[in-house]
């Protein structure tokens, strides 16, 4: 069968169950079909004998092609500087997770630590960031599915992607997986109601787990919500750390207000107007402080063009700074997105389930 089949083993069979995957796809397209960057792909993969890990034969060459291109990220390029506030969070996590990444000879035993993290709270607080952070951190390889996409766009593919998804990480290590959605996923529906292909999908998905679970790998799954509430029991069993990300304080609000138009060389705001700003902001996530950001920054530029400069002749350094005036316009265009009634959710469910210390 060809690569836009169904399945191709990525290795030659060439009497034992070892192939050589750059012998099989040296020079041009292969006898399977398989194209020059795809071939590439799995080149990278193999061991030093040119061997493709265990792991990844018997898996379609496009899906691990799919995984190293589109869903795994060598560097993140993120670190905790670039977060505001999350304390708690930053603390926990680097003493669960990046420690035990760095230093595995230290962390077995009794100190051997959860494979499963849950970061849970309203949208746009962080929890992607922190992902890539502590990849960045722990110098892992950044993996970030979308647990919706698997069950939309990869209809009927989902398990292998999976399949694939767990298998490049086994030979990226270490590796955070970070699977963002993870509701849609590992909900608690009812068995009745529940779609075949997505209860498969589940149980792929935990077998998974459970497997670099037992075993010494370097990999840390992450699931990222914000509907915990709809987790069943199970995916609570293996997301041992459950971490509330809030939404920002006060202080970690100026602080993105402040680093954003700083990186821009923008910042000219006093304290006071900070203040005000803040006050004015209760409620705001990090998302939405960014996107209050962008729109005030627009200000200047839009109050320019109304005195009817040309955008084409318009000169940077004749542009005023961002006002107090700019944020207060802002906030009538930028309102919150996260209701208060959703926080009283989230805190009942950290209540119960989550990690408080
Ligand atoms: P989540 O995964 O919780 O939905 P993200 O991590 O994707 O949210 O955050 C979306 C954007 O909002 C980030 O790219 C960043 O610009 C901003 N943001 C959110 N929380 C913070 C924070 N704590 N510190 C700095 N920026 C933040």
């Amino acid at each position: 069968r060809g690569v836009r089949g169904n399945f191709i083993p990525p290795i030659r069979s060439n009497g034992n169950s070892m192939g050589n995957v750059t012998s099989r796809v040296a020079g041009g397209k292969s006898d399977d079909g398989i194209d020059d960057s795809t071939k590439r792909c799995l080149e990278m993969l193999c061991g030093p004998d040119g061997e493709l890990p265990e792991k990844l034969r018997n898996l379609e060459p496009r899906l691990i092609e799919h995984i190293s291109n589109e869903i795994m990220d060598r560097d993140p390029n993120v670190r905790w500087d670039d977060i505001a506030g999350l304390d708690h969070a930053k603390k926990c996590v680097t003493e669960m997770v990046i420690w035990p990444l760095l230093r595995p000879d230290i962390f077995k035993g009794c100190r051997s630590p959860g494979r499963g993290l849950l970061l849970f709270g309203p949208p746009g607080t962080g929890k992607t960031m922190i992902g890539k952070a502590i990849a960045g951190e722990a110098k892992a390889t950044f993996f970030y599915i979308s647990a919706s996409s698997l069950t939309s766009k990869w209809i009927g593919e989902g398990e292998k992607l999976v399949r694939a998804l767990f298998g490049v990480a086994h030979c990226r290590q270490p590796a955070v997986i970070f699977v963002d959605e993870i509701d849609s996923l590992l909900s608690q529906r009812k068995s009745e109601g529940e779609h075949e292909s997505s209860r498969r999908l589940k149980t792929q998905f935990l077998i998974e787990m459970e497997g670099f679970d037992s075993g010494n790998e370097q990999i840390l799954l992450i699931g990222a919500t914000n509907r915990p509430q709809e987790l069943d029991e199970a995916a609570r069993r293996r997301l041992t750390k459950r971490l509330y990300i809030p939404l920002p304080s006060s202080e970690a609000r100026a602080w993105i207000v402040r680093n954003l138009l700083e990186k821009d060389g923008l910042f000219k705001l006093s304290s006071e107007d900070i203040n005000i700003i803040c006050n004015l902001t209760k409620g705001y996530s990090g998302s939405d402080m960014k996107n209050l950001v962008k729109d005030a920054s627009m200000g200047p530029l839009r109050e320019a063009l109304r005195q009817g400069t040309e955008i084409t002749k318009l000169r940077k350094e004749d542009m005023r700074p961002v006002t107090l005036q700019d944020f207060e316009d802002a906030l009538q265009e930028v309102r919150p997105s996260v209701s208060m009634n959703e926080l009283g959710i989230y805190e009942e469910w950290n209540k119960q389930f989550g990690s408080l210390s």
